[in-house]
């Protein structure tokens, strides 16, 4: 859908055009993909492992062959899909969803190589107007994607849609850093070591500056967590990690 005219939004600190920021989006996974696990690594010191598994926990697939389809929006190289495929039984499935052809390139090796072809699928789609029947899945997770996506609003009403009510949606996003001193610390972090670190591993500090910028940008959990709410969603819940670096976003359809 166009966008209203002159309507703007944020590329990290950048004020766009709310239609151009889906490609210079793209343009960064595009130039980051085939290092994007590497560099979520090195950048969090392992930690996005730990955040991943708090939301596979929260999500809870049943380790009998009761069949459990979950869509994992934005979901890129994989990650998040692997762990639900490992943590679930025999019924579970996955579908990974995301726009950028290079991320899902990477994710499909790497299915191959763990051997979950048939359990962990990929579809080319945007959160925005995901290619996913109604009602068809009883999990819907994002994580570190919904910051990226221009219409938050619009996506959060398809992660809606596609839920079956009973369904759970989980959102992991970084988030408010809340420990006196750890800001501090976190914006020496961000706003150096991390371009530094895409400039020495990745060639390119551009898509690390841009990840820093957007992370500042992401409305703070009790405003995300309102944008939940009105997107119809039920009993909706935050809960902060690592000192708020990163929170853990929940919500029904009921
Ligand atoms: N979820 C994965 C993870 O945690 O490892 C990947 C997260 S990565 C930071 C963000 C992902 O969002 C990229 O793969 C990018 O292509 C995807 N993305 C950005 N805009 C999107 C959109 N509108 N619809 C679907 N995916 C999108």
């Amino acid at each position: 859908m166009p966008a209203a005219d002159g309507a703007q939004t944020h590329f990290g600190f950048r004020t766009v055009d709310l239609d151009h920021k889906q490609a210079m989006v793209d343009e960064v996974f595009h130039r980051v993909a085939r290092r994007y696990d590497l560099m979520n690594d090195l950048m969090s010191g392992g930690l996005h492992r730990v955040w991943k598994d708090i939301m596979v926990t929260a999500l809870n697939p049943p380790r009998n062959g009761r069949p459990f389809a979950v869509v994992d929006a934005a979901g890129g190289t994989g990650d998040v899909a692997f762990r639900i495929a490992r943590a679930g039984g025999a019924g579970t499935h996955v579908t990974v969803c995301d726009i950028n052809p290079d991320m899902l390139a990477v994710g499909r090796e790497r299915t191959k190589e763990r051997g979950l072809n048939g359990i962990v699928t990929f579809a080319g789609g945007n959160a925005e107007h995901l290619p996913l029947r109604d009602r068809g899945f009883d999990g819907c997770t994002i994580a570190f994607g919904i910051r990226n996506v221009p219409r938050i609003d619009v996506a959060l009403g398809e992660f809606y849609r596609v839920l079956r009510p009973g369904g759970r949606f989980l959102c992991l996003e970084f988030s408010t850093v809340d420990v006196p001193g750890l800001d501090a610390l976190y914006d020496l972090y961000s706003f150096n070591v991390i371009p530094a670190l895409g400039r020495a591993v990745a060639g390119d500090p551009e898509p690390y500056r841009y990840l820093v910028e957007s992370i500042r940008r992401f409305p703070k959990p009790e405003a995300f967590a309102d944008m939940i709410a009105a997107a119809g969603f039920r009993r909706v819940s935050h809960r902060a990690l690592t000192g708020g670096l990163v929170a853990l976003h929940s919500g029904w359809r009921l």
